[in-house]
């Protein structure tokens, strides 16, 4: 079925001509129904702009063979800010998501917002001036926290680790100093998207999940981030295990965060009198071989691995990404490994790939900068307001 035109967007183009369904003016006309004219004044718009660039030639039915439209991704960036519980970093990533320039600082975003949102600020303005970035070929920002986030107006809900932090207006302070359209979402959200990067086409539906000081899951159903109806999916970490007692973040009782969680590790190395508050203090001591914690980072992959199981069977994933600092453990791998392979049903764990996360320090702006990448270039009036100013 073909739309009609006026309902056929620049963004409607560029995904066209991103998925390689139509690659030439001739083959763009044929697919929306537009006019060769109207079809070739929005692409000369949107190689003006930058979005588009013109390849080789492809083949041709006869005649002049057309030239092959191709996504530009390198001539536009995004600002970029991930903010974790400790660590900030910021960089300036380009549409094709390659990092052109990051920064990193320590901070306490317990501080709250009134300190820790001029320190983002600040960190940014030395990164334009670093990068040399021409402010015009700024399309947005995008904006990563340790945190729920209602999508829609993009303020951190209720957050357990991040007080003071509650209904924060994050995108109008940002969008004001900054004067791009700003998009906000949980971490374990973007790091999703910038994940699911290396996946496609292959795989259409993939579970991604952070396991760090907390533990927290984007999901990827049929290509798209899914959000749920507020932005709450894929709070993993509040799945309650059989038998659990110990106290959670969030008031409840026996969730998987409250045992396999770095923050739940760390309480109970220092119950053992050794000096640790994050999953960071909990790999350090790993890596220097304390047996403890070998053994309970072997056990919090099994715990997880339960919880996982039980979504495998739900969902149907093609692939579970886990990235966060226990990523790197040998033993926590094989824990959820041996749980979800052991406890899915055959036909979900018969195709299911488990892989290790590929960002690495990187995955917060990579995913914060696809963030704003899926909300310019996909099919919604975003970009026609940014090419005709
Ligand atoms: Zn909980």
């Amino acid at each position: 079925m073909v739309a009609p035109s006026s309902a056929i967007s620049p963004e409607h183009l560029l995904t066209l001509i991103r998925s390689g369904a139509a690659t030439s003016r001739a083959a763009l006309s044929r697919a929306t129904g537009l006019s060769r004219s109207t079809v070739a004044q929005r692409i000369d718009a949107l190689i003006e702009a930058g979005y588009v660039r013109e390849g080789g030639v492809g083949t041709s039915s006869g005649g002049r063979p057309p030239a092959v439209l191709e996504f530009d991704g390198s001539r536009k960036f995004v600002l970029t800010a991930a903010i974790d519980p400790s660590r900030l970093v910021v960089g300036v990533v380009n549409l094709a998501g390659d990092v052109i320039a990051r920064r990193a600082r320590d901070i306490r975003v317990a501080d709250g917002p009134a300190v820790v949102l001029p320190l983002v600020e600040a960190e940014l303005r030395s990164l334009i001036t670093d990068s040399q970035v021409n402010r015009s070929s700024l399309s947005g920002m995008g904006v990563s926290v340790p945190a729920p986030v209602e999508y829609r107006t993009g303020r951190p809900n209720e957050p357990t680790i991040m007080p003071g932090w509650h209904d924060c207006p994050i995108r109008e302070e940002l969008g004001a100093t900054f004067g791009l359209p700003v998009y906000v979402d949980n971490d374990a959200n973007v790091m999703a998207l910038a994940e699911y990067r290396s996946l496609e086409p292959e795989v259409d539906h993939m579970l991604f999940v952070r396991a760090t000081d907390g533990i927290g899951a984007g999901l990827i159903l049929n290509g798209r981030l899914y959000r749920g109806a507020a932005g709450a999916a894929g709070a993993l970490g509040h799945t309650s295990l059989d038998g659990g007692s110990a106290l959670c973040t969030c008031g409840n009782v026996g969730c998987v965060a409250a045992v396999a969680s770095g923050r739940a590790i760390a309480s109970r190395l220092r119950d053992k009198g050794l000096l640790a508050d994050t999953a960071a203090d909990v790999m350090n001591l790993a890596r220097q071989g304390e047996r403890d914690v070998t053994e309970m980072l072997r056990q919090a992959g099994r715990d997880l691995g339960r919880v996982l199981a039980g979504v495998v069977n739900l969902l149907d994933p093609g692939a579970v990404v886990i990235g966060g600092e226990f990523s790197e453990v040998q033993d926590y791998l094989a824990g959820i490994r041996r749980e979800v392979y052991g406890r899915a049903l055959p036909l979900a764990a018969g195709h299911l790939q488990i892989l290790k996360a590929s960002l690495g320090r990187d995955a917060g702006i990579k995913g914060a900068a696809a963030l704003v990448a899926e909300e310019l270039l996909s099919p919604r009036p975003v970009l026609d307001s940014l090419i005709t100013g």
